[in-house]
């Protein structure tokens, strides 16, 4: 994230400083703008002032020839040739006022060649003209130098700014008097409608004499020569007789001005330059503010373009880092595989090595029993062989002093220790046969009750009853006759061996039952059970904890050997009840031909 926000940065950066060189373009638009708004105001003030001109023009046109043509008005001229007369005056008067109302202009007298008003329009009014001497003014020297007057001012008696004509009133080419019409040109001061334009018109003085702004009254242009103040002071134009400069704020009106030669006015409209700023600075506003969108629009699809190649850029070092990660991951099976084949390898070498080993564990411990055996077996027949040798050399002696029937008594004590050493013999040789044989088929009942028959005289005397819970449809086993014979003979024998440990009642159970691939024949009595010791020990060779009966400890390994043989197990356990309880667990076979004995018995 730290590194987005850093490339972002001068993104905006360069914005900037491209917002900033496109600033002066804003410079030609708005000189465009102030160039189009001051033509368009230019022109459009350009109309009004030529309307306004025409305008006023007009008005002083229509008056411009009154006098000359009014002079010769005999009423006029009647008044003028004796004043004196009320009577004509009167009549001059009226006149005079008739006139006025009917032209429209402000006030019009008659005066004689002194300057003197003789008769007015206003003769009735309390400011009338009649009696006032206006010999100082222009407009009633020059007709009586033969020209048409004309005379702009304000009006010493009626403060009201107007324009003067004047002619010359002749009475048989004599000047008798002379005829002024009065224009009133207050009424001209403003332009048309409520326009921010100003009104400004200046004499031949330069003073302005009609403008829209009161403040800018009489107010001189430029400075008055000493000639045109001389002349001022003598004919009062202006109510002021030192007109006060007016001073326009350079550069804040856009004036056009339109000379008038006939009366050497000029006319000007000064429009607020303010006007054209305005809009010039709405449209450079429209400008800047459509740039700053622009420059915003180019900055958000920059700043989307960059987003965009940064996430195309992470997603491309995702997937590298993704490709690098499974090409890691690819490497570590690998070796994982590699380690595992390995692995297999020398579980199967140390397979191979514990077979062997396990080979020679048999081996050394076929040696082991092999050994303890023939500990046991020398110290077995080495004490019958010692009594035997002491027998002999006792019966030698007896035979030497005579007493035969002594020496016989030794003879037969060495035959029964013989004997003794033949069973021991016998036994080992039955140890020693195991694998002679493959396992048959073999019917369990009969082989029992063979073993049962051959212990049944020493049952009886014991008094031990029998408890018999066997099916009586054959159970077939995998077995040797013979084998399975010897088996159960030594297991009844230890049973009957363990009751005479006890009194009466003496019992044997045997029942049988087949669980799956299995029979499982039980051997119950109830004599003293196994010890603990011999519950761990019973099943190796020479272990007995016979002495009565001179037990030499091989039945159990014997048994337990010949089962392994045939495929099946001897399980030795105490019944919860009291006594030993043997389990012989046997293959089932296939029901086989014939129930009589196989293996050769004599064996
Ligand atoms: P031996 O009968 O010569 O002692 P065995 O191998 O047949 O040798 O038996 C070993 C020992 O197992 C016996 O000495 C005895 O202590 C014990 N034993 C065998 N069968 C029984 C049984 N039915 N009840 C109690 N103890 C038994």
């Amino acid at each position: 994230m730290h590194t987005l926000t850093s490339t972002r940065r001068p993104r905006w950066r360069s914005l900037a400083l491209l917002a900033i060189c496109l600033i002066p373009l804003l410079w030609p638009l708005q000189r465009l703008a102030e160039h189009y708004y001051q033509d368009e105001l230019a022109s459009q003030n350009r109309q009004t002032l030529d309307l306004y001109v025409a305008n006023l023009l007009g008005t002083l046109h229509r008056y411009e020839t009154l006098p000359q043509i009014l002079g010769d008005l005999p009423a006029l001229r009647a008044a003028l040739l004796d004043p004196l007369k009320l009577e004509a005056v009167t009549n001059a008067n009226r006149l005079l006022k008739d006139i006025v109302d009917q032209t429209g202009a402000e006030v019009m007298y008659l005066m004689d060649v002194n300057g003197n008003t003789l008769a007015a329009s206003n003769w009735d009014k309390h400011d009338s003209f009649l009696g006032r001497n206006f010999a100082f003014r222009p407009y009633f020297i020059e007709p009586l130098q033969g020209r048409l007057g004309r005379f702009f001012g304000q009006g010493t008696t009626s403060a009201k700014r107007g324009y003067f004509f004047a002619a010359a009133v002749r009475h048989q080419d004599e000047v008798i008097g002379v005829l002024v019409v009065k224009v009133d040109l207050d009424h001209t001061e403003t332009l048309w409608g409520n326009t921010p334009e100003q009104l400004l018109l200046t004499d031949q003085n330069g003073v302005v004499v009609l403008t829209s702004r009161p403040d800018w009254r009489f107010r001189a242009t430029r400075p008055l020569t000493d000639a045109e103040q001389e002349a001022m002071i003598a004919i009062q134009p202006y109510p002021t007789q030192a007109p006060q400069p007016l001073n326009l704020t350079p550069g804040a009106w856009l004036i056009q001005t339109r000379d008038i030669p006939e009366t050497g006015w000029k006319v000007s409209i000064l429009a607020p330059r303010l006007l054209v700023d305005r809009s010039v600075q709405t449209v450079v506003a429209i400008g800047g503010g459509a740039l700053l969108v622009l420059m915003l629009l180019l900055g958000l699809i920059m700043q989307r373009r960059r987003h965009y190649m940064d996430r195309i850029e992470l997603e491309a070092k995702g997937r590298q880092e993704l490709e690098k990660r499974v090409i890691a991951r690819t490497a570590d099976l690998e070796g994982l595989n590699n380690r595992l084949k390995k692995e297999v390898l020398e579980r199967e070498q140390a397979q191979q090595e514990l077979v062997r080993a396990q080979d020679e564990l048999v081996q050394a411990g076929k040696l082991s029993v092999l050994g303890t055996m023939s500990a046991s077996i020398s110290h077995e027949l080495n004490q019958p062989l010692a009594a035997i040798r002491s027998y002999a050399e006792n019966a030698e002696i007896l035979l030497d002093h005579q007493r035969t029937e002594d020496a016989r008594g030794n003879l037969k004590l060495i035959g029964e220790l013989t004997g003794r050493m033949a069973s021991i013999i016998a036994h080992l040789r039955a140890f020693a046969r195991r694998d002679r044989h493959a396992p048959e088929s073999v019917a369990l009942q009969p082989a029992l009750d063979d073993a049962l028959a051959l212990l049944a005289k020493r049952r009886r005397a014991m008094a031990v009853e029998l408890i018999r819970d066997l099916p009586d449809a054959p159970l077939w086993v995998q077995a040797g006759e013979t084998r399975l014979r010897q088996v159960l003979g030594n297991l009844l024998a230890n049973a009957l061996d363990a009751l005479t440990e006890k009194a009466n009642p003496r019992r044997l159970w045997l029942s049988a039952e087949r669980r799956d691939d299995y029979v499982y024949l039980y051997i119950r009595d109830n004599g003293p059970g196994f010890t603990r010791q011999a519950l761990e020990h019973a099943k190796e060779p020479f272990f007995t904890t016979k002495t009565r009966t001179q037990g030499l400890g091989l039945g159990l390994a014997i048994c337990e050997s010949l089962m392994r043989a045939l495929g099946g197990e001897l399980l030795l356990a105490n019944h919860p009840e009291g006594g030993a309880l043997l389990t012989l667990q046997l293959r089932v076979a296939a029901p086989g031909a014939n129930l009589q004995p196989s293996e050769d018995l004599s064996a």
